[in-house]
């Protein structure tokens, strides 16, 4: 749990030392200020005693004598120096010959439980997509013509069921989330599989939960009412109103999926009360009205929550968004996260999700050692049972760690743990983002490089934009409604 702590309130003495800013990102709300530090990812809130020694040692470092002469007319000498030593301690200023601190090398433990196993039911899909990472120009697995069976047997699926719950390792709950190609497209094995892997977990004491994500296009009222049953979380990959959505996720024969999903949808969310059923927005250069396609979800639709991401893809493709379009697109992104800040002041639920999540990630003081949980809380498997870092590498033999029948190679999960650490990341070491973004996504560094090692560099002013626009908002939350955080404590 991170709520700010207030600096400034405490007495204290000291003999003169001299004092430099050290590692720290300032960020405002309701006129007040607040650090995060890095690389603890602590927030503390500054008082007027905090925010008068930060600025004056902001132009150079000074010692304590100096500082306390230059602020004798408007704090008292023992809340200066109280000041000073809790500054210090948080390490928002210290020794100016003191080296910076190293970004931590230390790796997870080898029995890190699995959290989350993704399986890939099927890698056929009755869309045709342009942007699809697992289709259209970038993707790194031949699934078309590819060795991988285009659907998972059920001994797979059963196999998968036990590698998880090995894995867990007796955790109270493990997450298994369907995936494709489209999901729905091997409904026979989600319900054959819910049904093994519900025994399965009563019988070994532990808890499985569901979900998946589809297109919507199969969504028959057998299939919305089995989903509604079994209590399974869905999410719809869907691009925004109908010419967006026409333009972008098409049938094979080019026809658009609008009309077709729609129905559905709905359907699916007046019968499906008992989880929020989420909308997950791909965005390209040809469909960056983010505002209206927020609007259309959740208002014409009905989703309660949508994501929205960027399309990952090489800058050459026509769809990949430019750097102008970014900046209008996280200029959208912001109205958005204002909105949602209004709406958590007064205690409402707001929908979009890229907030929320964020919001939950600096609530919880995340550091991250790695940019996603990806070989190792979560792992893809592919049909034929190869076990991956993530959906997006199931069926790719170089990103391959592993089968559900044999297990987890350690070795070459070592490897790879070793190689994807922050620690490898030079470029990332001087960046106060680096709790939060740690590199970034795989896929998309492999996508981007050729090389999933490698840190994002390219997306660095997005995401720094974006966390620092975040953090303004769980500032602003922490003045004016802190009650709302507690949420994000469990
Ligand atoms: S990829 Fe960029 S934004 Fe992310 S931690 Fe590294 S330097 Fe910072
Ligand atoms: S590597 Fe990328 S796509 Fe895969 S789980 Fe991590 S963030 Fe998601």
């Amino acid at each position: 749990m991170n709520p700010p702590v207030a600096i400034g309130a405490a007495e204290g003495t000291g003999a003169s030392q001299a004092l430099a800013l050290r590692e720290f990102h300032r960020f405002d709300a309701f006129g007040a200020r607040f650090l995060y530090m890095v690389p603890s990812a602590g927030i503390f809130r500054m008082d007027e005693a905090g925010c008068a020694v930060l600025d004056a040692l902001s132009g150079a470092p000074k010692d304590t004598d100096a500082l306390v002469e230059e602020l004798a007319g408007q704090f008292d000498v023992d809340r200066i120096l109280g000041t000073i030593q809790e500054l210090t301690e948080i390490r928002a200023i210290g020794d100016p010959s003191a080296p910076k601190e190293e970004v931590p090398n230390d790796l997870p433990p080898a029995d890190f439980p699995l959290n989350t196993m993704v399986l890939n039911v099927t890698n056929k899909c009755n869309l045709a997509c342009t942007y699809c990472y697992e289709y259209g120009d970038d993707k790194i697995v031949d699934t078309q013509y590819g060795k991988q069976p285009k659907f998972m047997s059920d001994d797979t699926a059963e196999e998968s069921v036990e590698f998880l719950l090995a894995e867990s390792r007796g955790q109270p709950v493990a997450h298994l989330t369907f995936f494709g190609g489209e999901t729905l497209l091997n409904f026979p094995i989600l319900q054959k599989t819910v049904a093994y892997a519900r025994r399965r977990a009563a019988e070994e004491g532990t808890r499985i939960e569901f979900s998946l994500t589809t297109n919507a296009t199969l969504l028959k009222p057998d299939v919305i009412q089995w989903l509604a049953d079994n209590d399974i979380g869905v999410t719809i990959s869907i691009d925004g109103p109908k010419p967006v959505q026409d333009g972008l996720r098409v049938f094979h024969n080019g026809k658009g999926t609008y009309d077709v999903v729609l129905p559905k949808i709905k359907e699916l969310i007046a019968t499906h009360r008992s989880r929020p059923i989420g909308a997950r927005v791909t965005l390209t250069q040809k469909n960056l009205n983010v505002l209206e396609i927020y609007r259309h979800l959740t208002q014409e639709i009905g989703f309660r929550e949508v994501g929205l991401a960027p399309v990952t893809t090489q800058d050459h493709r026509d769809y990949a968004i430019t750097p102008d379009a970014k900046d209008h697109m996280l200029s959208q992104f912001r109205e958005l996260a204002q909105e949602w800040l209004a709406c958590a002041i007064r205690d409402e639920h707001h929908g979009f999700t890229n907030v929320t999540d964020t919001i939950e990630e600096i609530h919880k003081g995340v550091s991250k050692a790695y940019g996603c949980g990806a070989g190792l809380g979560l792992m893809g498997v592919a049909t034929d049972g190869d076990v991956s870092l993530c959906h997006r590498f199931a069926g790719s033999p170089e990103h391959t760690i592993g089968t559900v029948k044999d297990g987890v190679d350690r070795e070459k999960q070592g490897k790879f743990l070793v190689d994807h650490h922050i620690s490898t990341k030079t470029d990332c070491h001087t960046c106060w983002a680096r709790p939060i973004c740690s590199g970034g996504c795989y896929h998309e560094a492999h996508v981007q490089y050729g090389d999933s090692s490698k840190a994002n560099l390219h997306y660095c002013t997005w995401v720094r934009s974006w966390t620092h626009t975040c953090l303004e908002i769980y500032g602003a939350l922490a003045e004016k409604n802190p009650k709302f955080l507690e949420r994000f404590d469990a």
